[in-house]
């Protein structure tokens, strides 16, 4: 199950981090960058530079 934050986009595996994402989403410009750090996008791509040579 993911969750997505719909003002950003991201999505997260607990909907406590999609929604703390949206609440701060919802009131700033830019995402918390301690809760996109944690998005699935952000694992993700975390996971693609470890296999990367
Ligand atoms: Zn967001």
């Amino acid at each position: 199950m993911e969750y997505k934050c719909n003002i950003c986009g991201l999505h997260y595996r607990s909907e406590e981090l999609a929604k703390e994402c949206y609440d701060w989403c919802s009131k700033h410009d830019s995402c918390k960058l301690e809760v996109a750090e944690k998005s699935i996008e952000a694992m993700e791509a975390r996971k693609y530079r470890q296999l990367s040579p």
